[in-house]
């Protein structure tokens, strides 16, 4: 332990976990020594030191594989350079199913375990047996073999990245806690403790189930709260070797590994239990909670069938440890939108171990290049709103989320708890309507609606789902008649003021200085030409502009554009998403509906793609936004919240004869795949360029004064695109995609489905995806090449689009901007 406490340091971090640690030892890997990192207890003396140490590789992100694997080979190699030993023994995985859903799951995630290159083998319950011993296999149905996972010792771990982070010049104090955080002119600059002041250029939260206190200090929601999570170590049982793997049995909730002859077996069961309501004990050092056998008695139960050994073992400890758990089990890394400086890293989810070697990475170059050098959206702050950090929402919403490590991964899974939290306007009358609902940024959004005669709740398959048939009917009215969406969900940013103009010119990569009434999609870049967002830009007058942006962008969005609002620029940016419900009126028809209700012109002449103006609708009045996101006619209607029951009702009215129907998000997704049209965080990701996603037409590389990103979008058009998003379609009719299906060329791995769904316009599955080629994918590649789709196990052939698969009037895609807005 360093000796006294400095008065300054270029970085402060608060928490001496194993996450903290791993931030500084990487941020001393880039050469930043001047760093602090604050503890209150001992190092690793909070959630750290009980840990159970699984290491497992795959995620259902490519990108937090990326991290975990960095995390396996970073364990491996530490002790040679800090001469202490992490405990990592890489002794691989099994996963077991029990079921025939089960096995599909496992299947694909062994596919997609092949996209991502991670070594994967499907195994019979006989090879499963082979390879752990003490397990019972009489019930299974097969298990999956991930060679290159692994366990770490947590406490060895963190003292061996705090010892390689001291040898780069960090500071490390134990017993000293932060007691509040010094800020000026919306930055951090320190930190106060019991000890003294810090003054610090930035400020990092690695304060683990404390993070939300830390976070209160300065106003920055950090959105976790506590759950009990609860595992018991055993003596000898035979059969149990040093060597033996990390096994998982999801439909039981549990996972075991070695430990000192015996095992440890925990999990994570479907009902989880809160704790910590009144917060954290800030003396809770080396501490558990009492034992709690009735809330551990489901894992017992299960455990008993797996290994029926167990029955007449020793069990030597029950180790109840309190964890953070986030609303969506992500954790949360990243600089706070409310707080320039001050930066996250905490919620770990129970996987914090082995996240802490790539997520302690991540950050530390965040905070060393002032921007993230990967796609890290999954886990972004951002990706949180204020109200993610109510007490009483986390509270509900934790007892859901510890379960879903091995609840099923179901395609389209919604969680149930903390519901309905965000409710557009025309809520009860969607449900009235049969309306079925999923969740995005809180908001309640209709997935597809069920008739009298059908259940209104979704039964979850990885086949064809209950709802196959509904949303038949939505697409087919939206292509050949006309079809509401509710898209209340829509983030909505006004900027304005004099330099509006100037200064959103610079952030978008299209030229967004256009005729007052036109509307602009666009991508926002980040230095590295990859989509920070994409979003739609309307100029209502000379000095304001509505940008209108995916739901669950809102934060992530207005962050990027204000940092970028230049200290003395004339501009004010303001979320006005709650003002305006957005209602789609999307499809052939759609003209017809509406110009029964507005005495606007609407012919083609006079109101034309791209361009908006104000108009009546029956009593109300709206921005009509001539855009559509699923390549019919159609008008977004961005209706101020107190005109929306007004305006829907007037439009079904209007549309009754006409075949009118609501239509919900499912639709709305399948009716872009089927186009071709790219969504962000889909396939347009910060590491995607517009050449990558075949939107280089939407990119104004020669406008004055250019724009953030240019000059890395524009030395990419000089090199080949190794990497390339492609629409593919089924050959045969039946089988669904749903997305993260293995892509192969002549037989090769060559990329994965990004998103996919069953297109009724066109009689097959259709998907966006990526093709990647080291030295170049172009279209010679893409056509010479036999393309086929891994599903669960099976390989289906696949034509490959150049051109929209459904574009009954020829390819629009290439030649009018794709109107995408994120879903
Ligand atoms: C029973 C159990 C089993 C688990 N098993 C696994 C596993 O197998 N694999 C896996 O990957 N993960 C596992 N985890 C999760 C893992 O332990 C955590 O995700 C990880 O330890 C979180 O690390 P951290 O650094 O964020 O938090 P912590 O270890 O809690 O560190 C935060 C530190 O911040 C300090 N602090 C807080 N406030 C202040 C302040 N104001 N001033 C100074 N210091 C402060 C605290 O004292 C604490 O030491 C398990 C967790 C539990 C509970």
């Amino acid at each position: 332990m360093s000796a006294e406490l400095p008065t300054q340091a270029r970085v402060v971090i608060i928490g001496g976990g194993v996450i903290g640690c791993s931030v500084a030892y990487h941020l001393t890997k880039l050469g930043w020594n001047d760093v602090v990192l604050i503890e209150q207890g001992q190092l690793s003396g909070g959630t750290t030191w009980h840990a159970a140490g699984l290491v497992g590789q795959l995620r259902s992100q490519s990108s937090m594989t990326t991290l975990v694997r960095y995390s396996t080979e970073l364990y491996a190699r530490l002790e040679a350079e800090t001469g202490l030993a992490t405990g990592w023994k890489n002794c691989g995985s099994v996963s077991v199913a029990r079921t025939q859903d089960r096995m599909i799951q496992l299947r694909r995630t062994a596919a997609s375990a092949r996209a991502q290159g991670v070594a994967v083998e499907v195994i019979t319950p006989e090879e499963a047996g082979k390879l752990w011993p003490p397990m019972a296999t009489d019930d299974l149905v097969g298990a999956v073999w991930l060679p290159g996972d692994g366990k770490a010792n947590p406490t060895d771990l963190t003292q061996s990245l705090a010892k390689g982070a001291r040898l780069g010049g960090a500071k490390i104090f134990e017993r000293v806690r932060v007691t509040g955080i010094r800020t000026k002119d919306g930055r951090a600059t320190g930190v106060s403790t019991n000890k003294g002041d810090i003054a610090a250029e930035i400020v990092v939260n690695c304060a683990g189930q404390w993070a939300r206190n830390v976070g209160r200090m300065c106003g920055v929601s950090v959105p976790l709260h506590s759950a009990e999570h609860m595992y018991i170590v055993t003596g000898r049982i035979e059969g149990v070797h040093p060597d033996l793997p990390v096994m998982r049995d999801p439909d039981g909730y549990t996972y075991y590994k070695e430990e000192v002859g015996g095992l440890v077996m925990g999990g994570f069961e479907p009902h989880a239990k809160p704790w910590g309501m009144d917060g954290i004990p800030d003396d809770f050092e080396f501490a558990l909670l009492p034992d709690d056998w009735d809330q551990f008695e489901i894992l017992m139960e299960n455990a008993l069938v797996r290994v029926p050994q167990l029955a007449h073992a020793e069990i030597k400890k029950f180790y109840n440890g309190p964890e953070s758990f986030t609303p969506d089990n992500n954790f949360i890394l990243g600089e706070a939108p409310e707080l320039g400086n001050f930066f996250v890293g905490a919620g770990f989810n129970s996987m914090g171990i082995a996240s802490a070697g790539g997520a302690g990475r991540a950050l530390a170059e965040w905070i060393v290049n002032g921007e993230p050098t990967m796609d890290l959206w999954p886990v972004d702050i951002r990706r949180f709103g204020p109200f993610n950090a109510n007490q009483s929402f986390l509270h509900d919403r934790v007892k859901e989320t510890l379960g879903l490590h091995y609840a099923m991964p179901w395609p389209n899974r919604e969680l149930d708890l903390a519901r309905p939290l965000r409710c557009s306007p025309l809520y009860d009358r969607l449900k009235a309507k049969g309306a079925v609902f999923g969740s995005k940024m809180g908001w309640e959004r209709a997935n597809w609606f069920a008739t009298e005669n059908e259940k209104a709740e979704t039964e979850y398959s990885f086949d064809r789902q209950n709802w196959h048939d509904a949303v038949r009917r939505e697409m087919k009215a939206t292509r050949e008649a006309a079809a509401i969406f509710d898209q209340t969900s829509f983030a909505k940013l006004l900027l304005q003021g004099r330099d509006a103009c100037a200064v959103l010119n610079r952030i978008c990569g299209a030229n967004i200085d256009v005729e007052i009434g036109r509307s602009v999609y666009t991508g926002m870049f980040n230095s590295r030409g990859g989509y920070e967002s994409d979003l739609t830009v309307l100029r209502l007058a000379a000095d304001r502009f509505l940008v209108v942006t995916g739901s669950a962008q809102p934060v992530r969005d207005f962050d990027s554009i204000n940092r970028n609002i230049p200290a003395e620029a004339h501009a004010v940016l303001t979320d006005v998403t709650s003002s305006y419900a957005v209602l789609g009126l999307m499809g052939p028809k759609s003209r017809d509906v509406l110009s029964r209700l507005t005495p606007t012109d609407l012919s083609e002449d006079a109101f034309p793609f791209a361009t908006h103006r104000q108009i009546d609708v029956g009593y109300g009045i709206c921005i009509a936004n001539r855009m559509t996101y699923v390549g019919e006619l159609g008008w977004e209607l961005i209706v101020p919240t107190e005109f929306a029951a007004g305006v829907y009702d007037a439009l079904h009215e209007a549309g009754r004869d006409i075949g009118l129907m609501d239509a919900g998000y499912y639709a709305l997704e399948a009716l872009r795949l089927e186009k071709g049209y790219r969504a962000w965080s889909r396939e347009l990701t910060p590491d995607i360029n517009p050449w990558q996603a075949g939107l280089g037409f939407a990119v104004d590389l020669d406008k004055a004064g250019g724009f953030i990103g240019r000059e890395a979008i524009l030395e990419a058009k000089g090199r080949p695109v190794t990497r390339r998003v492609v629409q593919l379609t089924l050959e045969d009719s039946s089988p669904m995609l749903w997305g993260g299906e293995l892509i192969l060329r002549d037989g090769k791995p060559v990329g994965e489905m990004r998103s996919a769904a069953y297109g009724h316009s066109i009689g097959c599955a259709v998907g966006l995806g990526y093709v990647d080629r080291p030295e170049g994918v172009d279209k010679e590649f893409l056509m010479a090449g036999r393309f086929q789709v891994d599903v669960a196990g099976s390989l289906h052939d696949a034509k490959l689009h150049l051109k929209a698969a459904y574009d009954p009037q020829g390819s629009k895609i290439r030649s009018s901007p794709s109107p995408a807005k994120a879903a």
